[in-house]
């Protein structure tokens, strides 16, 4: 199995550059933000919980999120691979992701980080906030909430896959397809090793 992890503050691109890279690879593509704002739309108890969480720019509890996962990974037991985009985003979570595929004889590929500069991160927050009707993008505050939470809870993940030579950093400002490009130049040799 190909299992990629799209790393990066929020803002990076992970969501956009996911949508091109599971049709290249034929990955199924986990967004535990998209999970979770679906959740929210069908106004189910998880959906109420998170949102709490989402509307402060905060980290919705590990627990929440980590049992959403696993349910996704028992839908999808024939699949080539996954993108998880926006997960893990804590130590606690990045421990838990490595276990649940542990027990499906399988575990992270690599994971890419898309590099930006906070002030760009911040531009294109606030400029998808005018059209995404998510709430979250469209307050200064909430944003800057969000890249603390981002600095505090989930660097952690990046150390912890470097210490297993896991980790690579991709440079992410420039265009879609600029980005692209860099990131199938990082996932194309893992193709040929994991097929
Ligand atoms: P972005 O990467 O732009 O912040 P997401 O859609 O990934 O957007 O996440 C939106 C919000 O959903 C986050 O700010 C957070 O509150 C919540 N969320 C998403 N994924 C997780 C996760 N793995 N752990 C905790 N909270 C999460």
């Amino acid at each position: 199995m190909l299992n990629l992890i799209l790393f990066g503050p929020p803002g990076s691109g992970k969501g956009t550059q996911s949508q091109l890279l599971i049709e290249r690879y034929g990955l199924i593509h986990v967004s535990t933000g998209e999970l979770l704002r679906n959740e929210i739309s069908a106004g189910t108890p998880l959906g109420n919980e998170a949102e709490q969480f989402i509307k402060k720019g905060q980290l919705v509890p590990d627990e929440v999120v980590i049992g959403m996962l696993s349910s996704v990974l028992e839908k999808h037991p024939h699949s080539k691979g996954y993108i998880f985009d926006g997960f893990p985003r804590t130590a606690a979570q990045s421990e838990a992701l490595d276990k649940l595929l542990a027990l499906r004889k399988t575990a992270i590929t690599r994971v890419l980080s898309l590099e930006v500069p906070e002030d760009e991160l911040v531009r294109r927050l606030l400029e998808r906030g005018k059209t995404s009707g998510r709430a979250d993008d469209a307050n200064k505050e909430i944003i800057s909430a969000r890249i603390t939470e981002y600095h505090n809870k989930t660097i952690p993940v990046a150390d912890h896959y470097a210490r297993v030579g896991k980790f690579k950093k991709v440079k992410g400002n420039g265009s879609i397809e600029e980005t692209f490009e860099l990131l199938c130049l990082e996932i194309d040799p893992l193709v040929s090793v994991t097929a």
